[in-house]
């Protein structure tokens, strides 16, 4: 799968909602092609490690215009240099990877967008909050002045149904929705970043800003 891979961008962008933001996630794939992506005009992209992130900016220095997203767990000793490299911080897990963030961002003078990744389903392959936990842990992220928090992000569990799948989505866009009324003055809820290549259609169907999409542009990656 290559060659085609701006007109699949083009026709990716064609069904999306001109205000949902693709995410090109690129784990696994190579400069070449993230140019290629470049070139069809993407300019957000999405990487699950620092360390992959960190050279592959290297290579793309020349491409000044891109927003760098995380989307996979951070471990606390990578946190800096993840504020260094990301932009937006898709998973944020738990509060105190919230915490150390925050304090993090003072020290370097930065305020980083990030989601909160909510389980809406127990899941014990994935990081993230549950609902209660959330609900409980809002008045200390509320806390976190450095960090502008903008919404929501969720990984369905796998192997779920569509209409299950459509349930965890919705879930998710309604308890967004919840806990912006309670009007926290340092939480937003306007961003719901959900959806993947297989399952991205139902979640902007359930109100998704923000969908994360690899194989469904790059290909399959290796196991
Ligand atoms: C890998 C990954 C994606 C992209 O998945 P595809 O199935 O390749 O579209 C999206 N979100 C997260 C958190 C990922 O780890």
């Amino acid at each position: 799968m290559t060659g085609d891979l701006a007109q699949r961008i083009v026709k990716i962008r064609q069904q999306l909602p001109e205000s949902v933001r693709l995410i090109a996630v690129t784990k696994q794939v190579s400069v070449d092609a993230m140019r290629e992506a470049y070139a069809a005009g993407v300019r957000d992209f999405g990487e699950s490690r620092t360390p992959e992130a960190e050279l592959k900016q290297a290579e793309l220095q020349d491409l000044p215009d891109i927003t760098w997203h995380l989307i996979g767990h951070l471990q606390s000793n990578k946190a800096r240099k993840a504020l260094e490299l990301f932009q937006w911080i898709h998973s944020v897990d738990s509060l105190k990877l919230a915490q150390r963030l925050n304090q993090l961002a003072n020290e370097l003078s930065l305020s980083p967008q990030v989601c909160l990744q909510v389980k809406i389903l127990p899941d014990p392959n994935k990081y993230g909050w549950s609902v209660p936990e959330l609900l409980a842990d809002l008045p200390a992220l509320n806390q976190c002045y450095n960090l502008q928090i903008q919404g929501l992000m969720t990984i369905p569990p796998f192997a779920l149904k569509p209409p299950e799948i459509r349930s965890v989505f919705e879930s998710t866009s309604e308890l967004a929705d919840k806990i912006g009324q309670q009007n926290w003055l340092n939480i937003q809820m306007q961003q719901l970043s959900m959806g993947m290549s297989d399952d991205y259609p139902l979640a902007v169907e359930a109100g998704a800003t923000m969908v994360r999409l690899g194989r469904i542009i790059f290909g399959q990656r290796n196991p």
